[in-house]
C-alpha cells in the first residue's frame, strides 16, 4: 500500500503545484503523509456531499478540482461549513488534496477532458504556456470538429455528452451555422474572449458566461457560444484524472481503488422555462408591464 506522501508525489508530477496561478491555493489541505492509501475519490467540489461520499466509500484520499480554502482562514471550527468538512475528513482519516489551475494548464488538463467528452480533436492550447517548448500546455484548448456539424447538432451533442444538470446548455447563434473549429475552456470562460476571437474559431464551449462579455462577443463576430454548467464542464477531468492515477497505481503495483464522484454539486438545482413572451422584434414596442399586448 502506498503512503499518502507517495500518492501526492505522483499527483504533483501530473499537476505540478508551481504551475498553478499565483492567486490559487492548491495542494494538500489535510492528511498525514505517513498514512496508507487504499481508496481514492475524485470530485469537482470539496463540499459536505462529496466528503460524506468519501466516508461512505471508505476512501483515504479525496482529490478535488476546486480549493476548499482559496483565501486564508483563522478557523476550522465545525460551526462553519468548511470547518465541518475538515472535521469530517480528519475524523475519518481522509486526506484532501486540490489540483486546480495546475490541472487546468496541464497536458492533459481539464479542457482536454472536456474536448474528449465532446469528441473534439485538440489542435493546441487556447492560451499557450510560454514555458512549454512543446506548446501543449496552457489554458483552454482549440479543437477541430470532424466532420463539421451545424451549431444545432453540435449543441445537442454537448447536451448529451456532459452530465445532466439543472442549468442544461445555453446556446447563442444561428442553429444552422456550420461549426468546424471550437474553443473549449472548462469552468468560467468569459475572461478568454479575446483569445477565442484571436483563435478565429466558429464556437466557444465554456461556463458562467455573463451578459456583457457574451453580448459584446456576439456583436463583434459571428462566434457561437455554448454555455454549460460550471460543474459539468469540469467533471470530465475527474474521469481523466482517475484513469491517470489508475495507470500510475498499476505501474507501481499499488492496487489502489480509484473512484469518480457522480454527485452533482453544481449549485443550481432547478430550471424553469419562462412563459411570458414579449412582442416579436418585428413589432418592437415598449414593454408594457401590465402585460397587455400593444
Ligand atoms: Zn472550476
Amino acid at each position: 500500500m502506498p503512503l499518502l506522501s507517495e500518492v501526492i508525489a505522483a499527483l504533483d508530477a501530473l499537476w505540478p503545484p508551481e504551475r498553478a496561478e499565483s492567486w490559487d491555493a492548491v495542494g494538500t489541505v489535510c492528511g498525514d503523509p505517513d498514512a496508507e492509501v487504499t481508496r481514492v475519490l475524485f470530485a469537482v467540489d470539496p463540499v459536505q456531499e462529496t466528503v460524506d461520499e468519501a466516508v461512505r466509500l471508505g476512501a483515504n484520499l479525496l482529490v478535488t478540482h476546486h480549493p476548499l480554502y482559496l483565501r486564508g482562514t483563522t478557523t476550522v471550527a465545525a460551526s462553519t461549513f468548511k470547518g465541518r468538512a475538515v472535521h469530517t475528513l480528519i475524523k475519518n482519516d481522509i486526506a484532501l488534496h486540490v489540483a486546480h489551475t495546475n490541472a487546468d494548464s496541464a497536458d492533459p488538463g481539464v479542457s482536454d477532458a472536456l474536448a474528449g467528452a465532446l469528441d473534439l480533436r485538440v489542435t493546441g492550447p487556447l492560451v499557450p504556456d510560454p514555458t512549454d517548448a512543446q506548446g501543449r500546455r496552457g489554458l483552454g484548448r482549440v479543437c477541430a470538429l470532424d466532420p463539421p456539424a451545424t451549431l444545432g447538432h453540435f449543441a445537442a451533442r454537448v447536451a448529451a455528452r456532459l452530465p445532466a444538470t439543472a442549468q442544461g446548455i445555453r446556446v447563442a447563434g444561428d442553429p444552422d451555422a456550420l461549426i468546424s473549429t471550437v474553443a473549449v475552456s472548462g469552468g468560467s470562460g468569459d475572461s478568454l474572449f479575446a483569445d477565442v476571437r484571436a483563435a478565429g474559431v466558429d464556437a466557444f464551449v465554456t461556463a458562467d458566461l455573463r451578459h456583457h462579455p457574451a453580448s459584446e462577443a456576439r456583436e463583434q463576430t459571428p462566434l457561437a457560444l455554448i454555455d454549460a454548467a460550471h460543474w459539468a464542464t469540469e467533471w470530465p477531468w475527474c474521469e481523466q484524472a482517475a484513469a491517470q492515477l489508475d495507470e500510475i497505481s498499476d505501474r507501481h503495483g499499488w492496487d489502489l481503488r480509484v473512484h469518480v464522484s457522480k454527485t452533482v454539486t453544481d449549485p443550481w438545482t432547478s430550471h424553469h422555462a419562462p412563459t411570458t413572451t414579449l412582442p416579436t422584434s418585428a413589432s418592437r414596442a415598449p414593454f408594457d408591464p401590465s402585460g397587455a399586448p400593444n
